[in-house]
């Protein structure tokens, strides 16, 4: 049901923050005309089923995952990288199910994670003065191709397809399934006692899916009742970015009728009949959309956009972010207070949390707005390497999530889920990459160098260290990533 005065383009008289300047006007209109005739890159039905999950989060019956790349390059879009990745969040999540004995809600920043924001306008690169590097869709990574291109909105699209294509296809065609994690490339664990504790897992949920095929479970309803499949081992998958560009997001905004069981369930909760054919605004690029901290202004064209999607969405939420702005900012985007439609990414690193966190939790507890609250602990948490590099120390990163499992236990409160940047690929000898410090294959500073960002250093010539981290931030490697499932888990599992 669509939001009073607002339409897939009111955004456009709002300021906007972290905008593109397109010199070629013209071009810019013809390709946004062009995307506007596109297929949509996801439906409906998906959308709302989502939702229904993160329902479930909030009540505190599933737990949600939502990782992958800070932004994804039109190069990584291979085999490898989609399967590594999505490996990757499936090892994850499966360390989850078993041990905390949590379903869990898997959002990928996938399929359309192109665009970057960027605290300024031009960096320094060698002696010149250039224009920011804005991610795949906007400009290129080389100095010499900085200027804003619409034609790599059309681009975005169909690597965003592509990708999305690839990722179908691994759902169903048996990689993604329960019963085959093995395939999900546990050779990447050099770790003997990671690796063990993986196996354990995957070995006593291989028992359990044979004793359910057995007795003849095997192709009842899967966690999420209100989907419309679900066999016992198969999963769900979803996709996500951050919209940041807005015109290519209001090319993919289309108005669908709202699906029918929703508005049965509406007018249930209103105790009254469903009204005629009411059509919602979906955006049609991603399962899921998050606003940045860099674009949550309360009077600004990204929260104006975000009000009126029917998606559920993620709100970036750090120490800068006022408590009353906060409320104010729910009000807006989810007046009617809605389960499920909205997701608060705290990111306020790991010296900064204790200040704000709680705070934050009460205010949000006196709205009596329902809320996913989850935990961002890469975003605050940036730190230059003596080296130079970019990078995150792994036992930084687990302080921040810690601390935030022990105020929202304290706060009367739970942490729903987690929001990582983390990547499961490899060099072309078999190894991690290493961007982050620690975790338990303790690596250190000296050796960040040594596989930083292995895709990009290998793809262009061109590279240095100093523009491969322009590209993207320091990622968990997979044994990191795993780390990190363990302790949640275990967590959990109390
Ligand atoms: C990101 O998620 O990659 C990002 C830029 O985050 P934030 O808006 O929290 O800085
Ligand atoms: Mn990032």
């Amino acid at each position: 049901m669509a939001e009073p005065d607002w339409s897939p383009s009111s955004w456009k008289s709002k300021s906007i923050a972290q905008d593109v300047e397109y010199p070629d006007k013209k071009r810019l209109s013809k390709v946004l005309s062009k995307l506007e005739t596109l297929p949509p890159l996801v439906t409906p039905s998906e959308i709302e089923r989502l939702r229904y999950q993160l329902g479930l989060v909030q009540r505190s019956e599933a737990f949600l995952l939502h990782a992958g790349d800070c932004a994804e390059s039109f190069d990584a879009c291979t085999h490898e990288n989609i399967s590594a990745k999505i490996g990757l969040i499936l090892s994850f999540s499966l360390i989850l199910i078993w041990g905390a004995r949590l379903p869990v809600v898997r959002i990928g920043r996938i399929a359309g994670q192109y665009a970057k924001p960027r605290s300024s306008k031009t960096e320094k690169i060698g002696d010149r003065e250039v224009l920011s590097f804005r991610g795949d869709n906007v400009n290129g990574l080389d100095p010499n191709d900085r200027t804003p291109d619409p034609e790599r909105l059309l681009s975005a699209y169909f690597h965003s397809t592509t990708t999305l294509n690839h990722v179908r296809s691994l759902l169903t065609s048996g990689f993604a399934s329960l019963h085959h994690p093995r395939d999900w490339s546990l050779n990447h664990v050099r770790s003997p006692s990671l690796r063990k504790e993986f196996e354990h897992i995957v070995e006593g949920l291989s028992d359990a899916l044979d004793f359910s095929r057995t007795i003849g479970v095997e192709s009842g309803p899967s966690f999420e009742q209100g989907g419309d499949r679900g066999t016992v081992g198969e999963v769900d998958f979803y996709t996500s970015h951050e919209g940041l560009m807005l015109e290519y997001e209001q090319a993919l905004t289309r108005a669908f009728p709202l699906p029918s069981a929703v508005q049965t369930r509406a007018a249930a909760a209103a105790q009254t009949a469903p009204p005629d054919k009411p059509k919602a605004f979906y955006n049609t690029s991603a399962h899921f959309l998050w606003i940045g901290d860099r674009t949550r202004q309360l009077t600004g064209a990204h929260v104006e956009y975000f009000r009126g999607i029917r998606n559920p969405i993620g709100i970036k939420v750090g120490p800068s972010m006022a408590t009353d702005e906060l409320v104010r900012l729910l009000d807006i985007v989810n007046p009617l207070k809605e389960a499920g439609r909205v997701t608060l990414i705290t990111r306020y690193g790991a010296g900064k949390i204790d200040d704000h966190l709680a705070s934050h939790i009460s205010a949000v507890q006196k709205s009596a707005h329902p809320v996913i609250w989850i935990c961002d602990p890469m975003h605050g948490n940036t730190h230059t390497s003596s080296s130079g590099l970019k990078t995150r120390n792994f036992s930084t990163i687990i302080s921040e999530l810690t601390s935030c499992l022990k105020i929202h236990a304290g706060s009367d409160s739970r942490l729903g889920g987690v929001s990582l940047e983390f990547t499961g690929e490899l060099n072309e000898e078999g190894f991690s990459v290493t961007e982050c410090v620690g975790g338990s294959m303790e690596l250190s500073e000296e050796q960040l160098g040594l596989r930083y960002q292995v895709r990009s250093l290998i793809a262009g010539n061109f590279l240095d260290y100093d523009r491969c981290q322009s590209f993207c931030d320091p990622r968990l490697n997979f044994e990191q990533s795993l780390d990190v499932a363990f302790l949640i888990s275990n967590y959990f599992k109390k």
